[in-house]
């Protein structure tokens, strides 16, 4: 579905962000995937070079919030493949501090990295796509942008954001012939959910309707949609991927 395709996917080292790197290559795209870390960028590498010698996959660690940084990384990129057509937006961090607690600087990280860099890449990307022809631009945002939760409001803001940048991109960038979706994840199994124990998850899952959580699989395969020309009409779109989940 993505034959040729040169994708990036931000926070691609674990999680749903692996789970997609994977999926794109299975569906024969080149993909380069950025990590906060080199240890934790060559660690996923190696996972995937494990699993198949052969795939076109590289890492790189700039830091998203850098907007010259970005603009370097992306241009290498560029220069090497030779096109940037996909970008993933999908490093994130969450927050459950209560508001009396909250201290504004945790505010303002989360916020810094769920939002400021989404645009920071877009930005970047959306410069090289126009001047290509077009491309893809793909968020992650959370069940959580629809309901709010109830502690760590910076994240579910962050999100909320993430859809207007969303929307907005995609009336924006709809005449460059570039795409600007989000997918809406409910609880998936990565690692911060897999250390959750029994008594915290089993009450949990008897409120999702499909009965169980989300695998990063299940939302790879959603960003794998919105990225092939199957989701070709299909732009400003959040994509819910939560098992009709509602808290
Ligand atoms: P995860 O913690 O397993 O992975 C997060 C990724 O973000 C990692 O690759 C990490 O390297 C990267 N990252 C973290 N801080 C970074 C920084 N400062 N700079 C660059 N990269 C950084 O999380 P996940 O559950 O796979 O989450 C991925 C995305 O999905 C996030 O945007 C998250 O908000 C969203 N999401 C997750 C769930 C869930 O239940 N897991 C639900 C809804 C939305």
């Amino acid at each position: 579905m993505l034959k040729g395709k040169v994708a990036v996917v931000t926070g691609g080292t674990r999680g749903i962000g692996l789970a997609t790197v994977k999926k794109f290559l299975e569906n024969g795209a080149k993909v380069v995937l950025f990590g906060s870390r080199e240890d934790t960028v060559k660690k996923a590498l190696d996972t995937l070079k494990e699993e198949n010698p052969e795939w076109p996959v590289d890492g790189m660690c700039p830091d998203i919030g850098d907007a010259k940084a970005v603009a370097e990384a992306f241009a290498e990129i560029k220069e090497k493949y030779g096109a940037l057509d996909i970008l993933v937006n999908n490093a994130g961090i969450s927050a459950r501090d209560k508001l009396y607690d909250y201290k504004a600087e945790d505010f303002e990280k989360i916020i810094r990295l769920n939002v400021n860099s989404v645009f920071i890449c877009a930005q970047a990307a959306a410069k090289i796509m126009k001047e290509q022809g077009g491309g893809v631009i793909l968020n992650t945002s959370s069940m959580v942008s629809l309901y709010g939760q109830p502690a760590g409001c910076g994240y579910p803001a962050s999100k909320f954001a993430v859809n207007g940048l969303t929307k907005s991109l995609a009336r924006e960038l709809g005449k460059d012939n570039i795409r600007v979706n989000a997918v809406a994840p409910g609880v998936t199994r990565t690692d911060m959910v897999a250390a959750l124990p029994d008594a915290v998850i089993q009450p949990l899952i008897a409120t999702i309707p499909l009965g169980r959580v989300g695998e990063p699989e299940d939302i790879a395969n959603a960003f794998l949609f919105l990225a092939s020309d199957m989701a070709s009409y299909v732009t400003g779109e959040i994509l819910s991927v939560d098992g009709a989940a509602m808290t």
